[in-house]
């Protein structure tokens, strides 16, 4: 047959895989031409001639029929015409009845297999003319996709084979969005592995810029959890909480209920002075050991003072501390720095006390802008006794009817645990600055949402929890003092929309335009009362036993309603 002849090109396994767009395309293609196409194709000549045949059949025997009845013939009696007539009705019945795709599965086959023939040259035709690749199909899909133009393809292939330094993309382009997709999806091609599920759309990666990250490639995403409110010193909070640690937010909440419902806490910052401590060396122990002197002598304090607070107009000396190991002096200056958690402002005051020192200390060879002695983002008894940052106490008394009701616990059990856990439990371990039972944890999470530097969570989380039963041994007096809370709400992470978001939720976003230092320390607070509410809950639920059986409820994924 006709329709046997067709063959089936050989098509590609390239051609053969084609995204659904395009076979959509493709299909909807055939269907027009198959309606549209003028010429009639062989299969149609067949059809028409076949009818012609079947109704030519049919006429002739009717008629011959009808004169055999008129002139009383008998009917059975056929004549060699009539037999040829009878076998081109049989023959084109059958065929006719085939084409109409009744019971006859080979024609219909062939048809179908026409079909897939024409879809196959389609899409061949389509694939020629293809100039972006075909988006992925919607299941695989796990975030946005990423577009890359021919001009950047050229990039990423310059990055991915070393020609482009990935550091220089934002300044050579001038978008720092387009330099983060490209960078991005030349390591995707270089490692070959995907960064499908870090999101790279919707962030203002010009804002980062200089400031906070370098050579970024998308970002990470930690939800913010409310506690709260938490009442202190008479003011309201919603304690902003990034963290991905079940539990902890919904715990801290309770602490800070069970300290609205006895009446607020209070708080008071001791000290407020960032640190930074040189190293210099000298060629013997005196000439250091004349440097401490001159520098701890009251007489010297507003030279150099001069000298330090031409860093800032919020940079302000307060006092220099020396330390001696053998002929290398360590000199930790403290300063005050209005909102910013001063880093940066020290580094410079100090600088400018080196250069003014070296006049009349030419032999002092400076070693490092920092010796350790600072100390910062390491565990250090000089900030656990000195303090570092913002040193803050925060106390509250809990009424006994919500020690029980509220933190399902009595006073009694809370002072025991206290002491055994938190002071000699820590004694026993050999703690520095470790004498609670989670500050860190608080520490972190409020760091982490308000735009602070994480890393500093290691002193700014030392704190020593105290409890003691007090109205006749009915309610508890609670405290956390944290000598090292280093904060700000202006610069670093802060100024990012939503670390600045989280600073505003609290109404310390920025710098105080009322005094220089208040938002910053008004922060360092809130760290402190949401510790105590953490210490207060965690604490309770240990004494009541009830920590695993919570951590069951709150970190299981199979608990999700
Ligand atoms: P850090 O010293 O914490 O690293 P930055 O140097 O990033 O902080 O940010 C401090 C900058 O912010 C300084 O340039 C300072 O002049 C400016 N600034 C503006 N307002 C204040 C303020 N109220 N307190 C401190 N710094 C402020």
């Amino acid at each position: 047959m006709e329709l046997k002849q067709i063959q089936i090109p050989p098509t590609s396994t390239s051609t053969s895989i084609s995204s659904p767009v395009k076979h959509k395309k493709s299909i909807t293609n055939i269907d027009y031409s198959f309606s549209e196409n003028p010429a009639p194709a062989p299969s149609n000549l067949l059809l028409y001639l076949t009818n012609a045949v079947f109704f030519a059949a049919v006429y002739f025997l009717l008629v011959s029929w009808r004169d055999k009845i008129r002139h009383s013939k008998p009917l059975h009696v056929i004549s060699s015409s009539e037999m040829a007539a009878l076998l081109a009705f049989a023959a084109s019945f059958v065929y006719l009845l085939g084409f109409f795709g009744i019971g006859s599965n080979p024609l219909q086959d062939q048809q179908e297999e026409e079909k897939q023939i024409t879809l196959k040259k389609k899409k061949e035709n389509d694939d020629d003319h293809v100039v972006t690749p075909p988006p992925p199909p919607p299941a695989a899909i796990k975030s946005d996709p990423i577009i890359i133009s021919s001009d950047d393809e050229e990039i990423v292939k310059g990055v991915a084979e070393g020609r482009i330094p990935s550091y220089s993309l934002e300044s050579k382009l001038g978008d720092c969005k387009r330099a983060a997709a490209i960078r991005r999806k030349a390591l995707e091609r270089i490692t070959g592995k995907s960064l499908d599920g870090l999101p790279l759309e919707s962030f203002d990666y010009e804002s980062i810029l200089g400031q906070c990250c370098e050579m970024p490639v998308g970002y990470v995403q930690i939800p913010v959890g409310i506690a709260g409110p938490l009442l202190l010193d008479g003011e309201e909070y919603s304690v902003p909480m990034a963290t991905t640690e079940g539990c902890l937010v919904a715990s801290t909440n309770r602490g800070c209920k069970a300290i609205y419902a006895s009446g607020g806490a209070t708080s008071v910052v001791l000290r407020d002075g960032m640190t930074r401590a040189p190293v210099v060396r000298f060629s013997t122990a005196k000439r250091a050991a004349q440097l401490k002197l001159f520098l701890e002598d009251p007489l010297s304090f507003d030279t150099i003072a001069t000298a330090f607070n031409k860093s800032s107009r919020f940079a302000r000396l307060q006092t220099i501390k020396c330390a001696i190991a053998g002929k290398n002096l360590y000199m930790r200056f403290t300063c005050s720095t209005g909102d910013a958690m001063g880093m940066n402002m020290v580094s410079k005051g100090v600088q400018n006390v080196l250069d003014f020192l070296q006049t009349d200390f030419p032999d002092m060879d400076i070693i490092g802008i920092s010796g350790n002695f600072c100390s910062d983002k390491k565990p250090a008894a000089v900030n656990w006794i000195e303090g570092r940052g913002k040193s803050v106490v925060c106390e509250a008394i809990i009424k006994e009817e919500v020690v029980n009701k509220v933190l399902k616990t009595d006073v009694a059990s809370l002072v025991e645990l206290n002491m055994l856990k938190n002071l000699t439990g820590s004694a026993m371990a050999g703690a520095l600055g470790g004498f609670n039972a989670h500050a860190a944890n608080i520490v972190s999470a409020v760091y982490i949402a308000t735009g602070q530097d994480p890393a500093q969570n290691i002193e700014s989380s030392h704190c020593i929890t105290m409890m003691e039963a007090v109205n006749e041994g009915k309610d508890i007096h609670i405290s956390v003092t944290m000598p090292s809370i280093e904060v700000g709400t202006v610069g670093g992470g802060t100024q990012l929309a939503s670390q600045a978001a989280c600073l505003n939720l609290l109404g310390v976003k920025g710098a105080s335009n009322k005094v220089p230092g208040a938002n910053s320390r008004r922060l360092a607070t809130v760290v402190a009362g949401a510790v105590l509410a953490g210490e207060l809950s965690l604490m309770s639920a240990i004494a009541a036993g009830q920590l695993v059986k919570s951590h069951m409820k709150y970190n299981r994924s199979s608990n999700k309603p």
